[in-house]
């Protein structure tokens, strides 16, 4: 049930109540609630300050106490609680200069970003909402609380947060909200390129991302972006949610001569790598043509890389990448070919590098890598059968 996490937290509102202090439900949760999405964690806002927090609870964790934010841990699970807050002034697009931490709910609900995401909620599921952020919901409406233009001034990163939210929720941008994200969206340049990226994933993952990646181009968004400025992005295609590797790798693919450095995104280095393979993917299976061929590339890329490229074969293929013949690579063939691989990884080989150079009796190089990867191709190939004594007739006949 629905209503399951919020009951679980109460306890915590009610005890920063019995201590003489105001505390809601807020934020995502909420606005999930309202909407009967799954709620995945609780937001709670008080009225006391991190120091009253720390003093009503044993077990707390400071997590950003400057910021008003404790960790109240509670039956072994984690609630951010979050003092009342007013903004200073805005000066650099991205965070304000100062916070204050106020007594007023209505003076923290009116800092937050969209009207869907500040309505606070009672322990008795009564909400207060001063922004009509329950009518938005119901009208399927993305909608700034007070001036958008504003709003986006002060901090450029709610424009991708509003674009990220049509994305997961398939609503409407309000005419004067998307006015003002076309205004300031130049502004999205003093933004962090790791903030940027979260909101991107979560766009690109979003449900409805068909519906948000034009608006993106037609904001030029991606103008603003470190390496996205580089390529067309007006030339990619994308209608269903696509992880940011896959995407990567697509416009990599693509647009080769373009010169921008994956670097610059600060992914990490798993995400990099990801990206590379997907790249090397998509040449193999340009030229893929036989059965034989796709059995070594299910053993060198492995069963869940392979299955998501093919559930996304629609959108590479728009963007010009073959995923092989569908004869010939398709989820039963790769999935029956996984089942019957002999081995699944370099160390199953019933030889090693240190036998063959004895066997050989010559001294180790580049060659034996060589050797070693021959070896474990016809093995895959079912030319070699993976027994020590069969692979080593088989060195030294092919060595
Ligand atoms: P999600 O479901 O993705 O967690 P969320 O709305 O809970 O969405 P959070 O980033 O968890 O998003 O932020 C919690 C709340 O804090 C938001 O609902 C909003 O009220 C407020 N908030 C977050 N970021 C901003 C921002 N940049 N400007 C104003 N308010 C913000
Ligand atoms: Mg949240």
């Amino acid at each position: 049930m629905n209503k399951d996490l919020f009951l679980k937290a109460a306890p915590i509102l009610n005890q920063i109540q019995e201590n003489g202090f105001e505390a809601y439900y807020i934020g995502g949760s909420v606005r999930d609630y309202l909407m009967n999405r799954p709620i995945h964690d609780i937001d709670i806002t008080t009225s006391a300050s991190p120091d009253e927090i720390e003093a009503i609870f044993d077990h707390t964790i400071p997590i950003g106490k400057e910021h008003g934010t404790i960790n109240v841990v509670y039956q072994n699970e984690n609630y951010e609680v979050t003092t009342y807050r007013a903004e200073g002034e805005y000066k650099d697009h991205r965070r304000p200069d100062e916070v204050f931490f106020v007594r007023d709910l209505y003076q923290d609900v009116e800092r937050r970003d969209f009207t869907m995401n500040a309505i606070a909620m009672d322990t008795d599921f009564t909400i207060r909402d001063y922004f009509g952020g329950y009518e938005d919901i119901k009208q399927k409406r993305i909608v700034t609380v007070g001036p958008a233009e504003e709003r986006f001034t002060e901090d450029a990163l709610r424009i991708l947060r509003g674009l990220r939210f049509k994305s997961q929720l398939g609503f409407e941008i309000e005419t004067n909200t998307y006015k003002a994200m076309k205004q300031r969206m130049a502004d999205t340049a003093y933004l962090s390129i790791e903030r940027i990226i979260v909101e991107l994933t979560k766009l690109l993952a979003g449900k409805h991302v068909a519906q948000v990646y034009p608006l993106l181009l037609e904001l030029h968004f991606f103008d603003y972006v470190p390496f996205f400025k580089d390529y067309q992005m007006d030339h990619i295609h994308i209608d269903e949610p696509i992880s940011l590797e896959l995407l990567l790798a697509i416009m990599m693919y693509k647009q080769p001569n373009t010169n921008g450095a994956l670097a610059d995104l600060k992914i990490s280095n798993e995400m990099k790598k990801t990206v590379k393979m997907y790249d090397m993917l998509f040449d193999k299976l340009e030229t893929l043509s036989e059965k034989k061929a796709l059995r070594l590339l299910v053993y060198d890329y492995g069963l869940p890389v392979l299955s998501y490229i093919l559930t996304m074969h629609e959108t590479l293929n728009k963007n010009h990448i073959s995923t092989g013949h569908p004869l010939i690579v398709n989820q039963t063939s790769i999935k029956a070919i996984y089942n019957d691989l002999v081995i699944s990884k370099r160390s199953d080989i019933a030889i090693n590098g240190k036998i063959i150079l004895e066997t050989l009796n010559r001294k180790g190089g580049p060659w034996l890598k060589d050797v070693l990867r021959n070896i474990e191709c016809a093995i895959i190939n079912h030319e070699l059968q993976n027994e020590q004594s069969e692979i080593i007739k088989w060195v030294k006949a092919n060595v």
